[in-house]
C-alpha cells in the first residue's frame, strides 16, 4: 500500500479544539461547542464524499452511500465529561471517517453503504439521559425526557430547541430497520492492555450490572459508657462488608466491585452509628457470572450483619443484562490484527458505551486499543498515535470483509 498522509492525529487535534474553556475537553450534550465540533467533522466527512445529516435525536450520521443492503455502520460518541480527554468517544467517530478514507485509498468500492455516526449524550453528564442517541436510533421512545433539567436549570427540551430539535421528534431518528452491522472503536480506558503490552482488546461482552443501597440497622448509644463487647455498631459491621465485596472482586477475573457512597447516622463522634448505608456496584462478565457474584454477594453480608448483630436490607438499585459481542465480528477483527501482526487480547468491556444498545439489535463488536495508564475521563487520558492509527486500519479491514465477502 502506498504511504499516504496520517489525518487522523491531525484529526483528532483539530476536534479538541471544540470544547468549552477549562482543563482537557468539555464538549457536553447539546452545547454550542458540540454543535461546533459536529459542523467540523461534517465537513471532514465531505470532503470524503459522505452524505452528512444531524438527525432528530442529534445524532451525527454520515453516509458513504455505495451498494445496497443494509448499512455497516461505524460509531461512538463526539459529546465528553466535564474536562474529559480528546479520545473517548472521539476515537471512533473519527476512526470510522479515517476508515472510510482508507478503504477509498486502498481502491475498495463496498457492495454495502457504510455510515459513521457520532451518537449524541453517550456520556450522562448533562441531563442524566445516558445513551439518548443511540437509544433514540434504536427506537426507544424518549419523548418523556423533556423536562429533565442540567446543573444549571436548563431543561433538556430548551437545550434541545437550541438545536431546532423536540424530544417528541426522536422518534425520526429510529432507523436501526436499516443497519446490517455495528462496530465501534474506543479506547479501553482501563489499564489491561497497557499492563498486559497488548495492542488490541477483542470485546467479548458488555459486562452485566447489578447495583444495590445496603442498609444496616443497629443501636445508636453513648460511645462512652456502653461496652466494647455489647454494641451492635452499624459502621463497624458496615466497615467489614465493604472489604468483603471487595474480595468477592479480587477473587474473581474480570470481575468489579465497588463500594462507592457510604454514610452513618445519626453522625456525632460521641454516638455510637445506629445506621449506615452504602452503594453497591457489581459487575461481571456474563449473565450467570453476575447471577453467581449477586448471590454470593448477599450470602457474605448476611453472614457478617449475623456476627454484628445487625440487620441488613438490600434493595435493587439496578440490573443490567450483559450484552455479548457477535463472535463471527470478534473474528474478523482478531483476523484483521493478525494480519496488521498486532497483538490481540479478548476481554470484557468494564464500561457501558453505545455499543451496549446496538448489540441488542444488530451483530455488534468493538475493538479497544491502550489507554496509558489506564487513565480516562481525565485531561490526562492519552492513546498514541500509532494505537489510534491501528485502530481505523482494524476497522477499514472489518468493513473490507465484510463488504466484499471472501470468495
Ligand atoms: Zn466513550
Amino acid at each position: 500500500m502506498p504511504d499516504r498522509p496520517r489525518p487522523l492525529p491531525a484529526d483528532l487535534e483539530a476536534l479538541s479544539a471544540f470544547s468549552a474553556p477549562g482543563p482537557g475537553v468539555t464538549r457536553l450534550a447539546w452545547t454550542p461547542e458540540l454543535r461546533a465540533g459536529y459542523d467540523w467533522f461534517a465537513g471532514r466527512c465531505e470532503e470524503a464524499g459522505m452524505a452528512v445529516e444531524i438527525d432528530a435525536a442529534g445524532n451525527l450520521v454520515a453516509r458513504w452511500e455505495v451498494g445496497e443492503g443494509p448499512a455497516l455502520v461505524v460509531g461512538s460518541h463526539l459529546d465528553t465529561v466535564p474536562s474529559g480527554g480528546r479520545y473517548d468517544g472521539a476515537l471512533g467517530v473519527l476512526g470510522g471517517l479515517e476508515a472510510v478514507r482508507l478503504l477509498q485509498a486502498w481502491g475498495v468500492t463496498p457492495t454495502r453503504p457504510i455510515w459513521v455516526v457520532g451518537f449524541m449524550d453517550e456520556e450522562n453528564a448533562r441531563f442524566n439521559t445516558a445513551l439518548f442517541g443511540s437509544r433514540a436510533f434504536c427506537g426507544d421512545d424518549l419523548s418523556d425526557l423533556g423536562d429533565r433539567t442540567d446543573a444549571d436549570g436548563v431543561t433538556l427540551r430548551d437545550a434541545m430547541a437550541a438545536w431546532d430539535r423536540t424530544p417528541e421528534g426522536t422518534r425520526a431518528a429510529a432507523r436501526i430497520g436499516e443497519v446490517g452491522h455495528y462496530l465501534e472503536l474506543h479506547i479501553e480506558q482501563g489499564p489491561g492492555l497497557d499492563l498486559a503490552g497488548a495492542q488490541v482488546g477483542v470485546v467479548t461482552s458488555i459486562v452485566a450490572m447489578t447495583g444495590y443501597r445496603a442498609t444496616v440497622t443497629g443501636q445508636a448509644n453513648h460511645a462512652g459508657t456502653t461496652p466494647m463487647g455489647a454494641r451492635r455498631d452499624a459502621l463497624s459491621g458496615a466497615a467489614r462488608m465493604v472489604l468483603a465485596i471487595r474480595e468477592l472482586g479480587r477473587e474473581r477475573p474480570h470481575h468489579t466491585t465497588n463500594v462507592g457512597v457510604m454514610s452513618a447516622s445519626p453522625g456525632s463522634s460521641n454516638v455510637i452509628p445506629g445506621t449506615a448505608s452504602f452503594t453497591i456496584d457489581l459487575r461481571a462478565p456474563d449473565d450467570d457470572a453476575i447471577a453467581a457474584l449477586d448471590a454470593d454477594c448477599a450470602a457474605r453480608l448476611r453472614a457478617i450483619a449475623a456476627e454484628e448483630g445487625l440487620e441488613l436490607e438490600l434493595e435493587r438499585v439496578y440490573a443490567m443484562e450483559a450484552v455479548p459481542m457477535d463472535p463471527q465480528l470478534a473474528d474478523l477483527i482478531a483476523s484483521a490484527a493478525r494480519d496488521e501482526e498486532a497483538s490481540a487480547v479478548a476481554m470484557p468491556s468494564g464500561a457501558g458505551h453505545d455499543a451496549m444498545v446496538l448489540g441488542r439489535h444488530v451483530p455488534t463488536a468493538m475493538v479497544f486499543v491502550p489507554s496509558r495508564d489506564g487513565i480516562s475521563h481525565s485531561p490526562d487520558e492519552f492513546t498514541t498515535a500509532e494505537h489510534c492509527e491501528l485502530g481505523a486500519r482494524i476497522l477499514a479491514r472489518v468493513l473490507m470483509r465484510l463488504t466484499i465477502p471472501a470468495t
